[in-house]
């Protein structure tokens, strides 16, 4: 039996500085896999180191929406109105006035920079411990929890991409102490973790989570909970998207949460 997958609420387009697919090819492909919601959730990046600082463009952005929204929404495809924000607790007076000028429908909220340092770079890897890295990552992103402002905590343990490749190993389940109070975090602000399947195409192949800590979470009361392929090609979309719904209901989840207005709307059932 194929699994429906109701939404992919994480992906990426031109108007990210990294992605070089146009919106309409990503609602194309949705289309063609059978995928009836997603969300564009580019890039917002106020870190003035970051690949990506200063290259949002909220115009351009909602002009796209609109323009998909014409020709894909009569087609079956509901297409929401997302933003992947960077380190939004250092950068708050930065990045509210635009989350407050444009009608965005979910906020992601992402901790890709630790103590001033990129964890895409080999370099922050090479000259820490990997227990150092673990640590000092999940207590910047309670802080960043704790903060609030946004709908959707994303791949809460990125910093594996790059540091599998650096110390070869991660388990998430030496980590319980520090995950444990950034899930507690999540259900005082309102957050839906999110289920992130990009690290599934690279050579650790786990999603982010693993189903360990959304277990957690679950025991924990968690109720709200998201899932994103974090694509930036057509071929990326939805994958690995059945995997993040199996590791959902292994975890005792029975629905996943639906954003619009920056507000969940309603529960869809897997
Ligand atoms: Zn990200
Ligand atoms: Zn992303």
């Amino acid at each position: 039996m194929t699994v429906s997958i109701p939404f992919d609420y994480h992906m990426h387009s031109t108007n990210s500085c990294d992605c070089r697919t146009p919106m309409a090819e990503m609602c194309r492909e949705a289309i063609r896999k059978g995928i009836p919601e997603i969300a564009f959730t580019e890039h917002l990046d106020r870190q003035p180191g970051d690949y990506c600082y200063d290259r949002y463009d909220p115009e351009q952005f909602f002009r796209d929406i609109e323009a998909c929204r014409a020709e894909f929404g009569p087609q079956g495809l509901t297409i929401k109105a997302g933003i992947e924000v960077g380190e939004m607790h250092l950068f708050r007076a930065e990045v509210e006035p635009i989350l407050n000028s444009y009608p965005y429908d979910l906020v992601l909220g992402s901790l890709h920079w630790n103590q001033g340092e990129s964890i895409f770079e080999r370099d922050y890897f090479l000259k820490r411990e990997p227990q150092d890295v673990a640590r000092d990552y999940f207590t910047e992103l309670a802080e960043l929890v704790n903060g609030g402002g946004f709908n959707i905590m994303s791949h809460m343990d990125v910093f594996k991409r790059v540091g599998y490749s650096v110390h070869k190993r991660f388990d998430i389940t030496e980590w319980e102490e520090y995950v444990r109070p950034i899930f507690a975090a999540c259900i005082r602000q309102g957050i839906a973790p999110e289920i992130n399947t990009s690290a599934l195409r690279m050579p650790i192949r786990q999603t982010h989570p693993t189903v360990e800590a959304i277990r957690w979470y679950r025991e924990m009361g968690g109720e709200l909970l998201s899932i994103g392929s974090d694509s930036h090609t057509p071929h990326d979309l939805g994958f690995g998207l059945e995997q993040a719904i199996a590791i959902a209901k292994e975890a005792g989840f029975t629905h996943l949460t639906r954003f619009a207005g920056r507000k969940v709307v309603d529960f869809v059932p897997i």
